[in-house]
């Protein structure tokens, strides 16, 4: 049913946003993948989608810790009916010792990079006369954790521009909403286990339970596969008044 639109998925080269790539171009959406590099096998990713779907799907190259390169990846895109800003990063560490440049990082990334991207495709989903902006939040943009100062106040910043931009396109038909998965198991969350196994001198499988879904009461990762259909969801005729708010992909982490 997503045949004619066309996907704009930040940080899509791996994890969630490819996830999310996929399940879009099954739907029939062509897709933009993003990310900071430019490698022959970020360009496969696209043609391995474009030859799986039968759809139109394009690799850009685009640092979505730049204002101007957020913007330029959209206007490169030359329509952008469904923007999905899902590009972010993660630092571990008490506020005393968070590097400054990490912090600065963090925010640019997974916060200002949507407000960038949001303005560039707002005025082109208006010309087209539909649009669906889905932003990838966190449990963390809903609660919070020590250590996590920056991914939290951006989290929290993402779930707050989601509002302002539901609003803002509220008679409209646009929507804008944040997904707010609790912890899947990504590069990003795979290269946090080494680390925690050593502070808590535990092994793999201790740390999965005990830390890692310590919060997550179905005590199972979400999977790609269900941040995408999620996704495919909110482009549906059946979210057209879901606008301005939050879905909760957490295995119960944002009940307790
Ligand atoms: P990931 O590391 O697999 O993917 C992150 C993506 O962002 C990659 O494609 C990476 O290349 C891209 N990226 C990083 N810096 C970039 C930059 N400067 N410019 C362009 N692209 C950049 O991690 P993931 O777990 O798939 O995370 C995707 C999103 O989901 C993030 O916003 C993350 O905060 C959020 N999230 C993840 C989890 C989880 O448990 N994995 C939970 C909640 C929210």
């Amino acid at each position: 049913f997503l045949a004619g639109k066309t996907a704009v998925i930040t940080g899509s080269n791996s994890g969630i946003g490819l996830g999310v790539a996929e399940r879009l171009a099954a739907a029939g959406a062509d897709v933009v993948l993003n990310s900071f590099t430019d490698r022959d096998e970020d360009h496969a990713l696209a043609e391995k989608l474009a030859a799986a779907h039968g759809v139109t799907a394009r690799y850009i190259m685009a640092d979505m810790s730049k204002g101007d390169a957020c913007r330029a990846l959209v206007e490169q895109a030359g329509r952008c009916d469904i923007l999905v800003n899902n590009a972010g990063i993660q630092h571990v560490a008490a506020i005393p010792d968070f590097p400054a440049e990490k912090w600065d990082a963090i925010i640019a990334i997974n916060l200002s990079s949507a407000f960038h991207t949001t303005a560039a495709a707002l005025p082109m989903m208006r010309d087209a006369g539909w649009g669906r902006v889905i932003n990838i939040a966190s449990a963390h943009g809903l609660t919070a954790s020590p250590y996590k100062s920056a991914y939290v106040a951006a989290k929290h910043g993402i779930v707050g521009l989601t509002k302002v931009t539901g609003l803002e396109t509220a008679r409209e038909p646009i929507t804008a909403n944040a997904i707010c998965p609790g912890y899947v198991l990504t590069p990003l969350v795979e290269a946090q286990i080494p680390d925690t196994m050593a502070k808590y001198g535990m092994g793999r499988d201790e740390v999965i339970e005990k830390v890692l879904l310590e919060r997550q009461p179905s005590k199972e990762f979400a999977t790609t596969g269900q941040l995408g259909d999620t996704a495919v969801f909110l482009c549906s005729d059946a979210a057209a008044q879901i606008t301005g708010t939050t879905i909760s992909v957490d295995g119960g982490w944002t009940a307790l």
